[in-house]
């Protein structure tokens, strides 16, 4: 026996139709020679660029919790892979986003594509193309920019003696995270600025262009600082003296039992964490007061081969520092 909803289904909302309507914005953009519709999109950088490549994947239950809002998923698997941009110093060009979605839910769907593409057109990148399956809610942006052939910053250009930089604060989203899953209870005047660091970071996309010139290594602060930070040291043989106290962050009023753990190990910033020599801190300011983004200089890069870390009297902190590993 057939059920009323077998006999008449409510319109349903398919897979081409899904891309045709909600994907296929048919943008022109520069650089874009064919997008969305055929079975490859077909990109042509600007002269005198390289292209980067990254991509990131976020599931439900791992990255994010499977209420978060449409918008806010839009707007994080933007800003993450955005983020690997900043830290070489590219500008974000062209994206492919492979989604599986449970259901082609309109209103879900409708929320996620605004936000989607407002956070695209944020950073002057376009959907090229991607793929589209039935499964547990999981994304997968791969990302393109352009970068002036052969200045893209890496994590092995440190060099001994320089000083070490971080954007923004450091510590808000872990914090954030930790109070959503009932392990710390953050006062009521940091809930919304935290919230809003873990839900809807921002990419430093300006300020990462705007180092070209000037650092030597660079990263995005994604997985802790201290961890973040050992991956330049590795990359470049060097070591580096960190002073905790000068790390910015807004967590002033949590103890140090809590507050350093999340400044130090957090992860989820997204903030750019770089070096640059003494003689260039004028230029690593106006670099940036063009890119609108706070910095401060939180440390040096020694010939140690270790991360030292030290309080304001510049005694050394011992301090288990191990940052987030999927398979640890
Ligand atoms: P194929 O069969 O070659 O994999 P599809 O039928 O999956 O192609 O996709 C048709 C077109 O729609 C392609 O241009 C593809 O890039 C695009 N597309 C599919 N899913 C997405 C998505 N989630 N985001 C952006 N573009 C998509
Ligand atoms: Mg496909």
């Amino acid at each position: 026996m057939m059920s009323d909803f077998a006999e008449n289904p409510p319109a349903m909302l398919g897979e081409f139709d899904f891309i045709r309507t909600y994907l296929d914005r048919k943008t022109a953009a520069d650089g874009l020679i064919l997008g969305i519709g055929d079975d490859a999109a077909v990109i042509r950088p600007r002269a005198g660029h390289d292209l980067c490549f990254s991509s990131d994947m976020l599931l439900a239950g791992r990255h994010f919790f499977c209420d978060t809002a449409p918008e806010d998923l839009a707007h994080k698997i933007v800003a993450v892979n955005a983020s690997d941009m900043a830290a070489m110093g590219a500008q974000p060009r062209w994206v492919l986003l492979s989604a599986a979605l449970p259901e082609l839910e309109e209103n879900w769907l409708r929320r996620f594509c605004g936000s989607l593409f407002a956070r695209l057109d944020h950073y002057g990148a376009v959907l090229v193309g991607g793929d589209t399956t039935r499964g547990n809610l999981v994304f997968n942006l791969t990302i393109v920019g352009e970068v002036p052939s052969g200045q893209g910053l890496r994590r092995s250009s440190a060099q001994v003696g320089d000083d070490i930089w971080v954007s923004g604060r450091i510590g808000s989203a872990a914090a954030a995270l930790q109070h959503l899953s009932g392990r710390l209870t953050l006062p009521e005047s940091l809930l919304e600025p935290c919230l809003d660091a873990l839900l809807r970071p921002e990419a430093r996309i300006a300020l990462g262009r705007a180092l070209l010139p000037v650092a030597h290594a660079a990263q995005d602060v994604s997985d802790g600082l201290a961890q973040d930070m050992r991956h330049i040291l590795d990359a470049s043989a060097v070591g580096a003296e960190i002073n905790v106290c000068a790390i910015p962050n807004i967590l002033a009023a949590l103890p140090d039992e809590q507050r350093l753990p999340l400044v130090l190990c957090g992860g989820d910033d997204y903030e750019l964490l770089f070096t640059a020599a003494p003689q260039r801190r004028g230029e690593v300011c106006a670099a940036a007061g063009t890119a609108a983004t706070p910095v401060r200089r939180i440390g040096r890069i020694t010939d140690t081969g270790y991360l030292k870390l030290t309080d304001s009297q510049g005694c050394e902190l011992r301090y288990d520092t191990r940052g987030y590993d999927h398979f640890a």
